[in-house]
Formats: C-alpha cells, sequence, structure tokens
C-alpha cells in the first residue's frame, strides 16, 4: 500500500485541481502550506488553523527542530504531532535549506554538512542519513530529501556539480528512509484506511535557472523514484522571469500522478503564475513574516499599516476578506496597535494574511474545476497590478 494518494480532478491547460490524501488528512490541491518553523505558525493558534482557517497541512522545519528542541525531545514526547497537538498532516523540509542559507560556519563533504548551531555555537552535523532520522522522530506525512541548496547566481560547473551529489543523497535519503520506516521510527505512523500509515518521501529538483540542467536533475529524481516532486532552489534572489520560464519547462515534464510542490514561494502573484504552468504546492513564510512587520496581503495589492493615511480608517484591512479579522478590526485600530507596539497587531495581520493566502488558493480550485482558471488568473493579475500603480 501507498503511503499517499493523490488524484486529479480537474485540469485547464497545465493547471490542475486535486486531492491529496495522506494518513492524517485529505488535501486539496492547488494547496497553500503555512510554515510553522519551530513547530509553530508564528503568532497564529492551532484552534484558528484547524476551525476558521482550515488550513489540511502545514511546515514543520528540520533545522530548527533538530537544534531546539532536539529530535531526541520531540522522539521522547511522541512526534511532532503529539507534541505540538497538531493532529492534521505535517510536511517537514529536509534541513538542507537553512543550513545552506542561514549558517555562515559550514564545512560540506560528500558525507553531509558540518555547520555551527546559530543557537550556541556548537558543532553540529547534517546528512541525508542524519535528515531522515530526524524526520522519523518528527513524524511527519511527508518527509523531504536532504539536498545541496547552490546560491541562486551559481554559474554552469558549479550547479552541475551541485545536482550531482544532490542526486547521490537523494539515493542515500531514500535508502535510509526505506529503513526507517520498517524498523518502525516513524512516530507518526497510524493505521490509515487504503494507505499504508507510513511516510510519504518527496524527491527535489535544482539546477537553479540553466534549464539542461534542471531537466537533467528532474532526470535523475524520476529515476531513483518518489511519492511526490519537488522544484527547489527558486525564489533564491534570481530574476522572476527566469523563476517562470523554469516552471513553464520543468513543471509540465514532472511525472503527472504525483503531486509537484514549488519550495519557498511565493507571493499571491507567484502562485497564481506557478499553478497555470502546473504546480499542486506550496509553501512561504511571507504570510507570517509580513504580518510582523505591519505589511498585508489584500486583494487590492501590499499595504503597510504603518502608513500615516490608515491612522482614522475605519475600514478593515481587505473589504473583500472574510476573515474574522476582516470582520471586526479597521485598518486605524490595528495601526494603532502596530505603532504601540502591541503583540496584537502582529497576530492580527499574520491572521488575515494566512486567510488571503488559504481564501485565494480555493478561488482558485474552484476556478479549475469551473474551467474558469485562466479568466481568473487574468482578473486576479489585472487587479494587483492596478493597485501597485494607485499605491493602496
Ligand atoms: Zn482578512
Amino acid at each position: 500500500m501507498k503511503p499517499i494518494e493523490w488524484k486529479v480532478t480537474a485540469q485547464e491547460g497545465n493547471a490542475r485541481a486535486g486531492i491529496l490524501r495522506t494518513r492524517r488528512s485529505e488535501i486539496e490541491t492547488p494547496v497553500f502550506m503555512p510554515v510553522g518553523t519551530q513547530g509553530t505558525v508564528k503568532g497564529v493558534r492551532y484552534e484558528w488553523l484547524e476551525n476558521e482557517l482550515d488550513a489540511r497541512v502545514i511546515l514543520g522545519n528540520t533545522y530548527h527542530l533538530f537544534l531546539r528542541p532536539g529530535a531526541e525531545v520531540i522522539r521522547e514526547l511522541g512526534g511532532l504531532h503529539k507534541f505540538s497537538t497538531w493532529n492534521r498532516s505535517l510536511l517537514t523540509d529536509s534541513g538542507g535549506f537553512q543550513v545552506f542559507s542561514l549558517t555562515d560556519l559550514r564545512k560540506l563533504t560528500e558525507e553531509g554538512v558540518e555547520f555551527r548551531s546559530h543557537i550556541d555555537g556548537s558543532k553540529r552535523f547534517l546528512s541525508p542519513e542524519v535528515s531522515m532520522e530526524v524526520q522519523a522522530a518528527l513524524g511527519s506525512e511527508i518527509v523531504m530529501v536532504f539536498d545541496e541548496c547552490p546560491p541562486g547566481d551559481a554559474g554552469f560547473d558549479k550547479t552541475r556539480k551541485s545536482l550531482e551529489l544532490t542526486a547521490r543523497w537523494a539515493k542515500r535519503s531514500k535508502d535510509r528512509f526505506i529503513e526507517l520506516q520498517k524498523s518502525g521510527m516513524d512516530t507518526g505512523f497510524i493505521e490509515a484506511e487504503d494507505l499504508s500509515g507510513r511516510q510519504a518521501l518527496f524527491g527535489i529538483v535544482q539546477g537553479a535557472g540553466h534549464l539542461d540542467l534542471r531537466r537533467e536533475s528532474l532526470g535523475k529524481t524520476i529515476e531513483i523514484g518518489f511519492d511526490g516532486y519537488a522544484i527547489g532552489g527558486l525564489s533564491v534572489g534570481e530574476e522572476k522571469s527566469v523563476m517562470y520560464e523554469v516552471l513553464e519547462h520543468i513543471a509540465p515534464q514532472m511525472p503527472e500522478n504525483a503531486p509537484r510542490y514549488l519550495m519557498g514561494v511565493g507571493t499571491p502573484e507567484d502562485l497564481i503564475e506557478a499553478v497555470h504552468r502546473g504546480v499542486d504546492m506550496f509553501d512561504c513564510v511571507m504570510p507570517t513574516r509580513n504580518g510582523r512587520t505591519g505589511s498585508a496581503f489584500t486583494s487590492r495589492g501590499k499595504l503597510n499599516i504603518r502608513n500615516a493615511k490608515f491612522a482614522r480608517d475605519s475600514e478593515p484591512l481587505d473589504e473583500e476578506c472574510p476573515c474574522s479579522v476582516c470582520r471586526r478590526y479597521s485598518k486605524a485600530y490595528i495601526r494603532h496597535l502596530y505603532q504601540s507596539g502591541e503583540m496584537l497587531a502582529a497576530i492580527l495581520i499574520s491572521h488575515h494574511n494566512l486567510a488571503f493566502f488559504l481564501d485565494t488558493m480555493r478561488k482558485v480550485r474552484d476556478a479549475i474545476k469551473l474551467g474558469k482558471f485562466s479568466r481568473f488568473r487574468k482578473d486576479f493579475l489585472e487587479k494587483m497590478r492596478e493597485n501597485e500603480t494607485t499605491g493602496v
């Protein structure tokens, strides 16, 4: 039996609507996954994520949880589901991205990466095997292979070398993953109807902005074989046009019968453009990170609550948004909270931003099902652009 089940329910061009079933939840795609770096979606209680926002899957970060509180603490407490009380699906990243982007002090070898913890400076080590062991201790539904993430502006030769290492690491990830599943090390195991109850493993396609390297990486990843396929190493500082070009050429070539996941992307416009090119799953820290700096996403573009023009604005953040924040609070009040350094400002804007992202994806799914996605995309992008010029 398989760990996950995936089926496409409607398609318009390359855009797909589908249903992903894991052992813990049924997820309609395209889906946006809120990021819960430290085992919490910053500032948003699980009650809100479950009830009002109805998020079916969130992310956990291996790098952060590995360093604190540590994989063994979480294992002892029964895994990340039990520890955090989040009982729907979890996807955990491999830690690779953080090691290569957050940490200056690191030593890369064939075996893995030695780095210094950003918390206490202690020497730590991550490898494909260690990453799989940590993700088994966390007990997520979807595990990501451990990959090397070269900088977005890396040249051809450097990128090729990197993706060859990533392919070897993907194979080692899968081998260790299979052993861990067999030996019952996955803390999240449950009996599930028609499914194996085990974790699923996704491979990652790298290759920066080089299309032929992307194709090569995709080929190597498919050859190893995974339950789902991700595109990594985009939205890391390259031009938008490069990201869209990679998606345009690579997403439709990814296996049709498996979910496609674009890692760490992006703005609402990016999500729509990626769905248009055949992507099914997304995650990004933007809704909560921007929420903490006073920046709100709305159906008419982005606004910053610090702007003095909102001081007497009795309207909600987004008049079209049905979320509980917009039903109750005004821009003037939220701005006052922000200016006074009240933590509730960040909480309210983060909540609204997540509602906006999840609601946008709901509209995307509905549009694909009705065969009206290309119209929806055009209207959505036009509305966003209009406001860039009027400066909402
Ligand atoms: Zn709202």
